[in-house]
């Protein structure tokens, strides 16, 4: 079955990105994310890239970098290079960051996490939390006085950059996003809601930019056309869609499949050493069974077609 024209963006070619960071070993549900990208290229006819998200300067390390390029020669997944990371590009960050305070949407915070915690639990024990778990930022840096941020400069504190929530969606106006769906070859657009985030992170302490930022960045001047990743990340997707309509920049398809728990029935880790798929690999799992066991449990559709290359 082709699939219909309205299934590509504006009739460009497809572009597809498996996006992982190198700050621990891959597990099962990467491979499957892996698999479905290079699937749907292939049956669009489209481009499949990799990106290293290794914008964290602690975490990332070069040896879960080889082992990303090692997983995805096993799984069968081909990609053009050269690679896209990151680390690499902060300048592409920093000006879509500087246009954002451009529209006076942005301002520097100083609190540290556990400040916030503190804050919040004394204001009240249900105190609204970010989808990724966060407490919802109470604002006592959003329009604070110039003076109290000079007393933290001078403490040599740095800043994170947070979006001021509020102003953005009131110039952003009504928003939406669209997913697709490779089954029924149907596009379903969403209201987004990016007013369950509080002010989030742009521009982090530690590095000079933050996840939501550089990945609409990317997408943006690689072109992605659809963005095929883990349910997990579906919130986001408010928040992606919040920043393409404030920088100006063309919105990919979306498309979230399930996420896979492990053996013990709780979502796969990074963190878990247990679930790595190299470890499961050094065990003896084979990728054909891998790939039947992802078919039995209805993660990958269109079978024939999804086979990946080898
Ligand atoms: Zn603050």
């Amino acid at each position: 079955m082709t699939p219909p024209l309205y299934l590509s963006t504006d009739n460009r070619q497809a572009v597809l990105r498996f996006a992982p960071s190198p700050n621990g070993p891959l597990h099962r549900g990467h491979a499957l994310s892996a698999w479905l990208n290079a699937a749907l290229a292939s049956k669009l006819g489209g481009r499949m890239l990799l990106r290293i998200e290794d914008i964290d300067p602690l975490r990332s390390r070069p040896e879960h970098m080889m082992a990303i390029e090692d997983t995805l020669a096993w799984l069968g997944v081909a990609y053009e290079r050269p690679v896209r990371r990151q680390s690499q590009h902060m300048a592409d960050y920093q000006r879509a960051f500087e246009r954002l305070k451009g529209l006076g949407l942005v301002y520097p915070c100083y609190c540290t996490r556990a400040e916030i915690e503190k804050i919040v639990s004394d204001k009240s024990p249900d105190w609204p939390r970010d989808p990724d778990g966060s407490a919802h930022y109470p604002g006592i840096c959003r329009g604070t006085e110039p003076l109290y941020a000079a007393d933290r400069i001078v403490q040599g504190d740095l800043p994170q950059w947070r979006l001021n929530m509020t102003k953005a969606i009131e110039l952003a106006g009504p928003l939406s996003w669209r997913s697709f769906d490779l089954i029924t070859f149907s596009i379903t657009t969403h209201p987004a809601n990016p007013t369950r985030w509080g002010d989030i992170v742009l521009v982090r302490k530690d590095t000079p930019t933050s996840y939501h930022l550089s990945v609409v960045v990317d997408d943006a001047i690689q072109g992605i056309t659809h963005v095929v990743r883990g349910m997990d990340l579906e919130a986001a997707t408010d928040i992606h869609t919040l920043l393409q309509t404030l920088l100006g920049v063309p919105q990919p398809l979306y498309w979230h499949h399930s996420l896979i728990n492990g053996p013990d029935g709780k979502k796969l880790a990074k963190s878990k050493a247990s679930d790595s798929l190299n470890l499961e690999r050094e065990a003896g799992l084979m990728r054909a069974a891998l790939l039947e066991e992802f078919r039995r449990a209805g993660f990958l559709m269109n079978t024939e077609d999804s086979q990946p290359q080898t």
